[in-house]
C-alpha cells in the first residue's frame, strides 16, 4: 500500500535551488560564451598552458562530445573538455578550462580533500545506486521502516557531496590565479571568469543542500519510528 513520507515537502527547497542553480549556470555561460577573449586564446590553448607551466607536460587535454561535459579524470589524469571549451576562444571556455586544470593542480599538490573526495568515489557509487531503490522501497513498505537505511545511503552521498565543495572552490580559486599570473585574461575578463566559476560552484551546492534535506528526512522519519 501507498504509505506517504510525512516529511515529502523537505526535497522542495533543495529542487528550487537546484533549478535556480541550473538557470543561473546556463544563463552565465551562454553569456560568456560570446564574449571573445581579448587573446585569442581557447579552451584547450589557455589549459595546456596552465599546464604546461606547472610541469604537468604529461597531461592531455582532450575532446570531449556534450555541452559542460567538462571533467578532469584523476585515474587517467587527463584533461577532458567539451567540444565548445575545447575550441571555443571565449571568456566562458577559458574559465571552464582553466577550473579543469586547477583540478589537476590539486592532484599534482596531493590536495587533501581531492584524495579525500576519490577514495569516497568507490563507497559514494553504491549509495548512489543504493538511494534509487531505497526511495522505492520507501514508497511501498513506508518510508519510517527503511528509515536507518535511507540514513546511511544518504549520509554517504552527503559526506561526498559536502568534501566536493572545497574541492570545486579550491579549483576555481587555482584556476583564477594561474589565469591572472599568466597574463591569460585581462581583469575584465577576470571578472567574467569569476561569475561563470561561481554560478558552476551554485550547482555543487544546490546538489548538498538537496542531498542534506533527504538525509534530514530519514532522520526525522527514524525518530519519529522509534517513539511509536
Ligand atoms: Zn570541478
Amino acid at each position: 500500500m501507498f504509505t506517504p513520507n510525512a516529511y515529502w515537502w523537505l526535497i522542495i527547497p533543495g529542487l528550487l535551488l537546484g533549478l535556480y542553480a541550473q538557470f543561473k549556470v546556463t544563463s552565465t555561460y551562454r553569456r560568456y560564451m560570446r564574449e571573445p577573449s581579448s587573446r585569442g586564446l581557447t579552451g584547450a590553448q589557455a589549459a595546456r598552458t596552465i599546464l604546461d607551466r606547472a610541469g604537468l607536460t604529461n597531461v592531455p587535454v582532450e575532446e570531449v562530445p556534450g555541452e559542460l561535459t567538462d571533467h578532469y579524470d584523476p585515474v587517467q589524469r587527463k584533461l577532458c573538455l567539451s567540444t565548445g571549451n575545447f575550441h571555443g576562444a571565449t571568456v566562458a571556455a577559458i574559465g571552464v578550462s582553466a577550473h579543469e586544470a586547477g583540478h589537476a593542480l590539486q592532484h599534482q599538490a596531493s590536495y587533501a580533500f581531492l584524495k579525500v573526495r576519490m577514495a569516497l568515489v568507490p563507497v559514494t557509487q553504491i549509495a548512489s545506486n543504493a538511494a534509487i531503490w531505497i526511495s522505492m522501497a520507501g514508497f511501498f513498505l513506508g518510508f519510517a521502516k527503511i528509515a536507518w537505511l535511507g540514513i546511511i545511503v544518504f549520509g554517504v552521498v552527503t559526506l561526498f557531496q559536502t568534501i566536493t565543495l572545497p574541492v570545486e572552490f579550491d579549483a576555481s580559486r587555482r584556476a583564477k590565479e594561474q589565469l591572472f599570473r599568466l597574463g591569460l585574461v585581462t581583469s575584465a575578463e577576470q571578472a567574467g571568469v569569476s561569475r561563470v566559476l561561481s554560478a558552476a560552484a551554485l550547482t555543487y551546492v544546490a546538489a548538498m543542500v538537496s542531498s542534506l534535506l533527504t538525509l534530514l528526512q530519514f532522520v526525522l522519519l527514524a525518530r519519529g519510528d522509534d517513539r511509536e
